[in-house]
């Protein structure tokens, strides 16, 4: 299990990004081979006014694009909300910060598409009236980064960003910030934090970036894949974007999928695509066994039984189960796998990454993991009467008394486990209000 959830998590850090499993990408707009001069080109018409600022709010908002970090707040009115704010400052910022074990999505994004990641960032910015804009990039992504700084170096030279940004008279201008390393930085407000020089800790939200951001400045912070969506749908339309999801999903997705499945790497499929038709996709499971379970959005998400493979991967129907689409990482176990081992060495990971700045996420994690590791540690793969009720008061007070989404969540796979060893569907968990919670939006 060790081993297994190390792959997933790493996926050879520092070294070649994630082999490509779709090929091509079918969402870049521009034909490939192409260079700085023929890209950005949506960027061109909102700076030379052919788009305004308006138009490109309401594209994102009627093409029903949602935050793909995670959480999936609805873009266009995270963008319309810091274009609202009244300040001459302002930032954007490029999550880059991927960490969620069994994610490795955007690391293939940037390595493959930088030149979508940098419109989305652009555009951004130029709608909410930022001159300066930042890439938060993980510190292992070391290939990524310097994909970035030469695409960056390109878009200079081309005059697309820089004093007079594509003759347009507005600066625009990027850095690059490397994450000093940890997994809580990639949390929005520990990422603030850490760039503004402190201990890389979670604020309390609200207020949210968008309006205390920062150096306290309104600050638009997206993700890799929700700043590569923009210029896609921009290109493309909004219209496009909302045919080419499954039934009520829109848009493309990119998945990290990992585990014991064949063939592991990232896929992009159209958003709400099945949890079995992904993991076929990839190759089927090892040894052509059977599910054991799976993770559908990462380390966070609770797990799913072999009897939920027919759900389809979008915000709403995993949130309804109980379970989220989460970081975009999917995480198979064939059947056999020691499912509390698993999600007892995915609670390790969360205790061991605990900022430890509130006591719930700090005491509660390192107590139900202690619980735990000593129960495994007998031999036994169960828990008795007590022991679940404990891991159950425990989760409790950690999602509801967390500050932030890591303490929130961190027993949450434990429990989902604690269900399906139960049997059922009855067993499992109900969506939980600071875990997999559904969004206003589409
Ligand atoms: P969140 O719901 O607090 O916020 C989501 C986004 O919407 C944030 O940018 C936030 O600022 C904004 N937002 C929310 N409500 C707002 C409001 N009322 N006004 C203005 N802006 C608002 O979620 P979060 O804690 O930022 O993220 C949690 C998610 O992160 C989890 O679902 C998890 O899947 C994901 N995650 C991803 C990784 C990774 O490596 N990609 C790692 C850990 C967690
Ligand atoms: Fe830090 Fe955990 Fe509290 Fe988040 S929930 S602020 S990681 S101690």
């Amino acid at each position: 299990v060790d081993a297994l959830v190390a792959a997933a998590r790493g996926d050879g850090v520092g070294q070649a990004p994630a082999q490509r499993r779709t090929d091509p990408w079918p969402n870049d707009p521009y034909p490939s081979g192409t260079g700085v001069g023929e890209r950005y080109q949506a960027l061109r018409a909102l700076l030379s006014g052919e788009l305004s600022p308006r138009d490109v709010v309401a594209t994102l908002s009627e093409s029903g694009l949602r935050g793909m970090g995670g959480a999936g707040f609805p873009t266009g009115k995270k963008w319309e909300l810091v274009a609202g704010t009244d300040d001459p400052v302002k930032y954007a910022i490029c999550n880059a910060d991927e960490s969620e074990p069994g994610t490795f999505k955007d690391r293939q994004i940037l390595a493959d598409q930088p030149h979508l990641v940098l419109e989305g960032l652009l555009l951004g910015m130029a709608v909410v009236g930022a001159e300066l804009g930042y890439v938060f990039i993980r510190h292992e992504y070391g290939p990524e980064e310097r994909v970035l700084r030469a695409e960056i170096d390109a878009l200079r030279a081309a005059g697309v960003v820089g004093p007079d940004a594509c003759g347009s008279g507005r600066r625009l201008d990027l850095e690059i910030f490397v994450s000093p390393g940890g997994y809580i930085l990639g949390e929005e407000t520990a990422l603030l934090e850490c760039m503004e020089g402190h201990r890389g800790e979670p604020r309390n939200k609200p207020p949210f970036p968008g309006n205390y951001g920062l150096h306290g400045r309104p600050t638009l912070i997206n993700s890799v894949e929700t700043f590569a969506d923009v210029p896609v749908i921009l290109r493309r339309g909004a219209q496009w974007w909302t045919t080419q999801g499954l039934g009520d999903s829109v848009g493309w997705k990119f998945f990290a999928v990992s585990g014991h499945v064949t063939s592991p790497g990232v896929y992009c499929v159209p958003m709400g695509t099945t949890v079995r038709a992904l993991i076929d996709l990839a190759g089927g499971v090892e040894g052509g066994k059977a599910v054991g379970a799976v993770q559908p959005g990462g380390a966070s998400s609770n797990f799913i039984g072999p009897d939920q493979l027919d759900l389809e991967l979008d915000f709403g129907t995993l949130a309804k189960a109980g379970t989220m689409l989460g970081s975009g990482a999917l995480v198979v176990l064939a059947e056999g796998t020691d499912l509390l081992a698993a999600a007892t060495n995915v609670l390790r990971f969360f205790r061991n990454e605990s900022c430890g700045k509130c006591v719930p996420c700090r005491v509660g994690s390192t107590k139900a993991h202690t619980l735990l590791r000593d129960q495994l540690d007998t031999g036994s793969s169960t828990l008795d009467d007590a022991q679940r009720a404990q891991v159950l008061r425990l989760e409790e007070a950690m999602r509801k008394t967390s500050i932030c989404g890591l303490g929130q969540v961190a027993l949450g796979p434990v429990v989902s486990v604690l269900g399906l060893d139960k049997g059922g569907a009855a067993a499992r968990p109900q969506p939980r209000p600071g875990g997999a919670k559904e969004q206003p939006g589409r």
